[in-house]
């Protein structure tokens, strides 16, 4: 006659490791449906042309001449198809910056989800004033050329390069040109070049992306080789110079 004889067991390391991977396979995925699919927890949305605005507060009706700015700003970008439908989130509670933006912080304006979902989170904002709502007690750095409809039209040309370029783009070219870009195409001419390219020979920390967080000596790069050199954005991203060549170039410039 067989006897079983089973003893309760204390729970076996593999188990724990079982079950420990099926619990983060099971939070990865619900987290990549957040992601994807965020339009459940957004209680606000309008529909403005080929923008889809989503928010967690009522969106102000301004938010229409926001829009057409964007539209305006995105026109200087050969990349963008002015048909093709943008998913925008504002996120006003900062959880969802934490959530919805990936970056564990706060601290940004927007932010574009290149590799996935291609849609563009936008921080807390007064749509009314056309800004976003500082992270800190005083306004944003170079907020007079920065107002929300900057910041909506940068995410969307990140997207716009993705597509162009690939999702990977922001591995594959260097930051000056992968956040000089966008910059170029959010200011729509906002630039003074001249005054820009004086404040970078003079050392001013506001050309020095390592000493600030604009993007002002990375536009100035892109600025020189596209207005002035007249290359082509094909070009740039085939073949971008070394940005100490193009800040010698600057530097040689008449
Ligand atoms: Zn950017």
């Amino acid at each position: 006659m067989h006897r079983s004889h089973r003893r309760s067991r204390p729970l076996g390391i593999r188990t724990i490791v079982k079950t420990g991977a099926a619990c983060m396979a099971l939070l990865v995925a619900a987290y990549l449906l957040l992601i994807v699919w965020p339009q459940p927890f957004f209680a606000h949305r309008t529909v403005h042309g080929i923008y889809h605005v989503w928010s967690d507060e009522p969106i102000a009706p301004q938010i229409d001449a926001v829009l057409d700015d964007v539209t305006r700003r995105l026109r200087t970008s050969p990349l963008h198809d002015p048909t093709r439908p943008v998913e925008i989130y504002i996120c006003n509670a900062p959880w969802r910056m934490w959530v919805y933006g990936m970056q564990f912080s706060t601290r940004y304006g927007g932010i574009a989800d290149a590799w996935l979902t291609r849609h563009v989170i936008i921080r807390a904002s007064d749509i009314a004033a056309n800004r976003i709502v500082p992270p800190g007690p005083g306004p944003i750095p170079d907020a007079e050329h920065r107002p929300l409809s900057y910041f909506i039209a940068h995410e969307i040309t990140h997207v716009d390069v993705s597509r162009r370029y690939g999702r990977a783009m922001a591995v594959r070219y260097p930051k000056w040109l992968v956040e000089g870009y966008p910059d170029y195409v959010g200011k729509a001419g906002d630039f003074d070049f001249d005054a820009n390219r004086a404040r970078f020979l003079a050392g001013e920390a506001a050309l020095d992306p390592t000493r600030s967080t604009l993007y002002l000596g990375y536009h100035l790069r892109v600025a020189y080789l596209l207005d002035r050199r007249h290359w082509t954005l094909d070009a740039l991203f085939a073949h971008p110079p070394a940005a100490a060549d193009v800040d010698y170039w600057l530097r040689a410039v008449q």
